[in-house]
């Protein structure tokens, strides 16, 4: 499966946010945005001309690179979103939610969605007792998601639990002694605290 494998804080910097992509770095002043918080490139700190196009184009960026998705991952997740009933937006941001990279990166498992793609890709989570190693997979309510018994052994993972703290969205109920988590619910809008507007994307895509 393909994967972003470009210098990840530049993405960052082009949004002039931090995305929260490199797990205990980005609670540093390390954190580029601290020193740097404009675009990469010899023009970042020009002047911008803001764009109706320009702002959906940047949104829609943005939700890309906080789950780690690809242009065209995006987009098939986009038209399954479209295809549903409901508000396309949310039930975007729903679906994304619901991989199975993002619950273990929500779970507090992982430091970062990316550590937590790579684990599912290891094998290391499983999913009702059985080994899912597809980062896009979606979980559905009462799924349990935990780490594999060999993997509850990793130093990362103990690490992970011992000083992460982070808060864990309603939708999940965590056991963190035991590194499983369950899902309560599908999350609502409301839960999902990403700092995107996705009508923005609905916008840009209906065009
Ligand atoms: Fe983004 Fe984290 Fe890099 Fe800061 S350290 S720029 S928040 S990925």
């Amino acid at each position: 499966m393909a994967r972003y494998t470009g210098a990840v804080c530049r993405l960052c910097r082009r949004e002039r946010m931090k995305l929260f992509l490199k797990g205990a770095k980005c609670d540093t002043m390390r954190c580029p945005i601290e020193r740097r918080p404009y675009p990469p490139g010899i023009h970042g700190r020009g002047r911008i001309r803001e764009s109706e196009y320009m702002l959906q184009l940047r949104e829609k960026q943005k939700a890309r690179r906080i789950y780690g998705l690809l242009e065209k991952q995006f987009r098939n997740t986009y038209a399954e979103a479209a295809a549903q009933s409901g508000i396309t937006g949310e039930n975007l941001l729903r679906m994304l939610e619901q991989r199975i990279d993002n619950v273990v990166f929500r779970a507090g498992f992982a430091s970062s969605r990316n550590q937590a793609r790579q684990w599912v890709r290891h094998g290391h989570v499983l999913v009702n007792g059985k080994r899912v190693t597809i980062p896009s997979y979606k979980v559905r309510k009462d799924d349990v998601v935990e780490m594999a018994p060999r993997a509850k052994a990793m130093i990362v993972l103990r690490h992970n639990l011992d000083t992460i703290d982070r808060a864990v969205p309603m939708w999940l109920e965590v056991v963190g002694a035991d590194a499983k988590a369950t899902v309560r619910d599908l999350p609502l809008r409301e839960q999902i605290d990403v700092p995107v507007r996705e009508q923005l994307i609905v916008e840009l895509y209906s065009k």
